[in-house]
């Protein structure tokens, strides 16, 4: 049994929060919602009345917050100020690669190891303790942040340095956006072709154009598996979430001066989604504004 301090409890955290208490670790979580703290309360985790009350004994600190400006506050003004020396910090949130070297060497400075361990998997798989995580930490320290993660996980995976975890899942994520845009366009050309879509599903499924996007997370509502398009784009990975990522990534490609035009353009065109008041349908709902339809979905705002 490990003593965790827990800071962030929303709509990732929460569930993450009860699976390392469901594993028998001693959970104290803080959020700055009281709603939040008493979900996380209900679920076998101790409530905290501040940041600094959750870590002073923790031996390991998990964060899972909005994003950049949140951990560094977080971590600068409590975290590395009241845990104790020798606790393992691991952020799990999806931050810019730049906070997250930037915490990890406050962090070394003042004698801690820090990890960035962002996550792919959505609500769902936060709940369910399925989430794959990307780890960038110096290498001596994975296997203590992994046996860490382990409760919450289905796969941990290194990646890499500090920032390398973050680097990975905004890389994946802009491929993610840019695939779904392809496939979403090929499903609207194919319809003003008269090409049936569960045809096309079929052909494209199991040849060249193949991928995630396609073959598991089908955006034509009853073509495929079950996805967020038979529920009407609800309760999968917002549009607006995705917009968070590929801005991340157009920011890292800009300070680091790769070229990355399919990336650009799939941040405008979710960017444009998102201003039409899109933001909180499941990202894959793309697909009826393509097709020139938007109206065939209800307006949700995140
Ligand atoms: P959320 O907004 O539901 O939760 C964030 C929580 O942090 C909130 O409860 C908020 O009150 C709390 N918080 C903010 N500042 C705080 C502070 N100073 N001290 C204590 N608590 C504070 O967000 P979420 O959906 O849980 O996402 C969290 C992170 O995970 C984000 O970085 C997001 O990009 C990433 N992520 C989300 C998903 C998803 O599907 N929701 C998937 C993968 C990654």
């Amino acid at each position: 049994m490990a003593r965790i301090g827990f800071i962030g409890l929303g709509h990732m955290g929460g569930g993450m929060a009860a699976n390392q208490a469901r594993a028998q670790h001693q959970v104290t979580a803080f959020d700055l919602s009281a709603e939040a703290l008493r979900r996380a309360e209900a679920a076998g985790c101790r409530p905290a009345a501040s940041v600094a009350e959750a870590v002073k004994d923790a031996e390991v600190v998990i964060t899972m917050l909005p994003a950049g400006p949140h951990v560094r506050q977080v971590f600068e003004t409590d975290v590395l100020v009241h845990a104790p020396g020798g606790a393992l910090l691991i952020d799990c949130s999806t931050i810019d690669v730049d906070s997250a070297r930037h915490v990890a060497g406050r962090a070394a400075e003042a004698g801690f190891v820090f990890a960035d361990a962002p996550v792919s998997g959505g609500i769902m798989a936060a709940d369910a303790g399925t989430l794959t995580f990307m780890v960038g930490c110096p290498e001596p320290h994975y296997a203590a942040v992994k046996a860490a993660l382990l409760p919450m996980a289905k796969a941990v995976v290194y990646a890499g340095d500090a920032g390398a975890g973050q680097a990975a899942k905004i890389c994946n994520n802009m491929l993610l956006g840019v695939t779904m845009l392809g496939v979403c366009e090929a499903f609207a050309l194919g319809e003003r072709l008269g090409l049936e879509p569960e045809r096309f599903f079929d052909i494209a499924s199991q040849s060249s154009g193949s991928c995630w996007s396609l073959n598991t997370y089908c955006p034509w509502p009853g073509v495929g598996p079950s996805t967020p398009a038979d529920r009407d784009y609800e309760g999968g990975f917002l549009a607006a979430l995705m917009l968070k990522d590929l801005k991340l990534a157009q920011e890292a490609a800009s300070k680091s001066g790769a070229a990355t035009p399919l990336g650009a353009q799939a941040e405008a065109l979710y960017a444009l989604f998102d201003r039409m008041g899109y933001g909180g349908k499941d990202f894959s709902a793309v697909l009826q504004w393509m097709r020139g339809r938007p109206e065939a979905l209800k307006s949700g705002v995140p």
